[in-house]
């Protein structure tokens, strides 16, 4: 797929806005569009849902260990 997209989110906690750019800026430094801030692209591509950093929380629980 020639026209592949990757969404990246901005590191700007202020901006955080999903910039899509094409697959060919892998492993490049964009800009984003919002707040001219510096993004990486990572080479590995990402899952096509644009989750944030923070990994579902909800599959594990943490072990409620009762120590005696
Ligand atoms: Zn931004």
């Amino acid at each position: 797929m020639p026209s592949e997209v990757i969404r990246v989110i901005c590191p700007n906690l202020r901006c955080r806005s999903i910039l899509a750019v094409p697959a060919m800026t892998r492993g490049k430094v964009v800009r984003c569009r919002k707040c001219n801030a510096r993004v990486k692209i990572p080479l590995v591509a990402t899952s096509a849902a644009p989750t944030p950093a923070v990994p579902a929380a909800s599959n594990e629980q943490p072990g409620e260990e009762e120590k005696v």
